[in-house]
C-alpha cells in the first residue's frame, strides 16, 4: 500500500484530499504546516507527497528544497493556486515531479497521483535491473560487490557488503544486533557488540553526507537503514 503525505493548511482541502486518497486505498498522513510536513518526511518513509505552496511555518518551496538537499527523492506533486505560472516553473526547478493547479477535479488528482507512483516505481526497477541500488552517496551493486560514489570506486570490505545488504533487504525496518550477528557472522563466531558498532560507523562514513543519516541507531534495539 502506497503511503502519501498531504501537506496543506486549508482544513477543508486537507481533509477532502485525505478522505479521498484513503478511499482509494492509500495510507495517508497529513500536516497543516510546512515545517511539520518536513519533520514527518525526515522521520518516516512516504511514496508520494502532495505539497501546497503557500503554507505557514515553511513554504512548500522551502520544504521541497530542504527535502532534496537531504537526498530525499520522494516524488512531490505541488498544489499551486490558479495563475501562479511562475510557481510551477520554480517548483519544477527545485525538484518537484509534477504540479496540479487548484481548483482541480478529484479525478485529475487521482490520475496524477497514480501516474507519479507508477513512474517512481519504474525508476526503482530500472536502477535495480542496472545492478545498482542508491544508498546515500553510494550506488551499490550487491551481486558484483561494487560500490561507487558519483562514479568513483569506494572500497567496502566483504563484511561491510554483507551488513549493508542485510540492512538493505530489511530497509526501513529495525534490524536487531542479534539478527545482524546471526545473519552476517553466523552462529559459530560471535564478535563483541563493539565490533558491530565499528562496522556501522565505517559504513556511515561511506554512505552519509553531512546532512544525511541513512543508518539510524534505534536505541537499545539495533539499526535501521532509512531509504
Ligand atoms: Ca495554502
Amino acid at each position: 500500500m502506497a503511503r502519501i503525505l498531504v501537506v496543506e493548511d486549508e482544513p477543508a482541502m486537507r481533509s477532502g484530499l485525505c478522505d479521498n486518497l484513503e478511499f482509494e486505498g492509500y495510507a495517508v498522513d497529513s500536516a497543516d504546516r510546512g515545517d511539520d510536513g518536513l519533520k514527518k518526511l525526515e522521520m518516516e518513509d512516504f511514496d508520494l507527497v502532495l505539497l501546497d505552496v503557500m503554507l505557514p511555518g515553511l513554504s512548500g518551496f522551502d520544504v521541497l528544497k530542504q527535502l532534496r538537499r537531504m537526498g530525499n527523492n520522494t516524488p512531490v506533486i505541488l498544489l499551486t493556486a490558479k495563475g501562479e505560472e511562475m510557481d510551477k516553473v520554480r517548483g519544477l526547478e527545485l525538484g518537484a515531479d509534477d504540479y496540479i493547479t487548484k481548483p482541480f477535479s478529484l479525478r485529475e488528482l487521482l490520475a496524477r497521483v497514480k501516474a507519479n507512483l507508477r513512474r517512481s516505481a519504474a525508476q526503482v526497477t530500472d536502477r535495480n535491473e542496472g545492478g545498482g541500488v542508491d544508498i546515500g552517496r553510494l550506488l551499490v551493486n550487491f551481486d558484483a560487490l561494487e560500490a561507487t560514489d558519483h562514479g568513483v570506486h569506494v572500497k567496502l570490505s566483504h563484511k561491510e557488503f554483507e551488513i549493508l545488504h542485510y540492512l538493505y533487504k530489511k530497509k526501513n525496518q529495525i534490524v536487531t544486533r542479534d539478527d545482524l550477528l546471526d545473519k552476517v557472522w553466523g552462529s559459530d563466531y560471535q564478535p563483541a557488540s563493539r565490533t558491530i558498532d565499528n562496522f556501522i560507523l565505517r559504513l556511515r562514513q561511506k554512505i552519509d553526507t553531512v546532512e544525511t543519516n541513512h543508518i539510524v541507531t534505534v536505541h537499545g534495539m539495533g539499526y535501521k537503514l532509512v531509504l
